[in-house]
Formats: C-alpha cells, structure tokens, sequence
C-alpha cells in the first residue's frame, strides 16, 4: 500500500510518495515564510493532493518538535511561532481527510532508515539513530517499535548530560548536554571562541583544515565528545547497530575517525558487537518515516474496527 510522507522544516517541506520500501514521487517546495498554522496546514495540504491525484491515501507529516504521548498536540515546536499546544493532527487530518499520522522528525528519520529498501537500519529491530546536525537529534527503536516514553518525549538523544556548566539551546536551557557540547552550532562558537572560524568559514571548511595544530586539537576534543556519547547509546540501550547520519557525519573520513575513538568508551562485554554505520538516506529518511507512521496508523485504525 503506497503512504504519503511529510518533513516539514523551518525552511523547505518535502513530500514524497512512498510505495513498498521506495520513493515513486517527490515535491520540495519553500515553507510559507510566516510559519503561520494555517497556511503552512494548507501548503501541506496542497502537496499531499498533489502526490496522491486524489486516490486515499494515508499521511504522516514529520514535525520539528516535541509531541504529546498520543501524537496529537504540539507540546513545543521551537522554530514555529504560534504551534505550541495545537491539536496538530487533527487540523492536519480536517485539512487533508483520510488518516494523518504525525511525528517529531527526529525519530521519523530513525523509523525511515528502518523502513526504507536503502536504509541503514532496513532489517534492524533493534537500532539507535543519532543525527549530528546543528543540534543533535536521534530515536530509537528498540523491538521494531519507536521508543517514545510516558509523556512522548524518549529519545532526545542530544540532551544526555555530558559535560558540566555548557548551557544547552533555546526551547532546552539544560546544562552539559550532548549538544550543548558538540552539536553544529556550540561548536561553532566554541571554534570563534577559539579564534578558529575566519571569516566567512564554516565548520566544513574547519574540517578541511584539520591538519593544523589548533584546528586539529579543536576537532580532537569534538571527536571524543562525540565518542564518549555513542559509547552511553551503546551500554543503554544495547542496539544491533547505531546509525549516525547528519550535516557533520559526510565530512571527509569523519565517520571512520569517528568510529575509530568509540571502542576504548565502550565496556568490554560491548565490544564484540559494537556496530556504527553511515545513514543511507539522508533527507530522505524523514519521508519514510512519515510513510511508516501513516502505515501504522492506519493499521490500528482498521484492527480496532
Ligand atoms: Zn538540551
């Protein structure tokens, strides 16, 4: 049965027309600049229709954001003024009829790397996704079925406390988390903070000059940072595998060095079986993912008549 799967972003909204474990059709289109509910509701709307040529079919729309447990409400959207506490999935659904499915884009991304014929984790029941982008991301999925906790939120991979007194982003303020030490942008700073960035530099090109003494030794710290957080997903939650996708994972080499420091932070017993891959599907993998929950939505639906 074909799915349609949404990723709504700050900046683009991609839609894509899932069927079996692959992409048929795909749209990408700017979000409507304001970010207003009801407008960027019937941009989707339009798209979905678009895809589907009116034939039903159901719809799972990714959000930046945190969800309720019942994966009704916005609980706090961070780039989206006005969404908080919105009965999301209902408007979503009034908007485009059928079934509508929502989730946060982060663990949508997980389930699509499991969902998807390419996906990293295609095959996995058991798995862990980190995204290393301008924060850090991630879901797990842990018996075939996404981890989300008693208020909806599990899985905020990027707030594990690892450092001390680093404060974390706006919609956080948590101290010494994962990404308040080694998400995109704290390294960013830390590298200004270093005299590191020129001007107009980014951390791409940081990474290209990682030969130099001080860039070397900037990335150095990032590198076991980011070690010493995998090797924690590894002893909490015992995956088949992590996958790590995101902006920082394509640098050059990146993720082999990466890889290379995570054994020595990861308990003996642990070792053996340790696996780290590259995601597969990059902006991809949230499309799927939507398709996933729109698939089982509508089978829970129809099993409970
Ligand atoms: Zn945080």
């Amino acid at each position: 049965m074909k799915a349609i799967g949404v990723d709504l972003g700050g900046h683009n909204i991609a839609a894509g027309l899932v069927a079996g474990g692959s992409i048929e059709a795909k749209l990408d289109e700017p979000t409507e600049p304001a970010r207003k509910p009801g407008s960027v509701i019937a941009q989707i709307a339009r798209m979905v229709r678009t895809l589907s040529g009116g034939e039903e079919c159901p719809v799972g729309v990714c959000i930046p954001g945190g969800l309720d447990a019942a994966r009704e409400n916005a609980v706090m959207v961070t780039n989206f003024a006005g969404w908080n506490g919105l009965p999301i999935r209902r408007m979503l659904e009034d908007a485009i009829g059928g079934c509508v499915a929502i989730e946060n884009d982060a663990n949508a991304y997980a389930l699509g790397e499991g969902f998807a014929d390419a996906g990293a984790a295609k095959g996995a029941d058991d798995y862990v996704m980190v995204t290393l982008g301008t924060g850090i991301g991630g879901g797990v999925v842990m018996g075939g079925r996404l981890m989300t906790g008693a208020h909806g939120m599990a899985g905020e991979l990027g707030h594990m406390v690892l450092g001390h007194d680093e404060p974390c982003g706006p919609g956080c303020r948590g101290l010494g988390h994962f990404e308040a030490l080694c998400g995109a942008d704290a390294l960013e700073r830390k590298a200004a903070e270093m005299g590191l960035m020129g001007a107009g530099n980014s951390l791409k090109d940081l990474w290209l000059r990682r030969g130099e003494p001080g860039v070397a030794a900037f990335w150095d710290t990032a590198l076991e940072n980011l070690a010493r957080g995998l090797a924690s997903l590894v002893h909490i939650f015992d995956p088949e595998l992590l996958v790590v996708g995101g902006g920082l994972s394509k640098g050059k080499n990146f993720m082999a060095l990466l890889e290379e420091r995570v054994p020595k932070y990861v308990g003996e017993p642990f070792r053996p079986t340790l696996k780290i891959r590259p995601s597969l599907l990059d902006t991809d993998a949230p499309i799927f993912g939507g398709a996933c929950c729109a698939l089982s939505l509508l089978s829970r639906r129809r099993s409970s008549g």
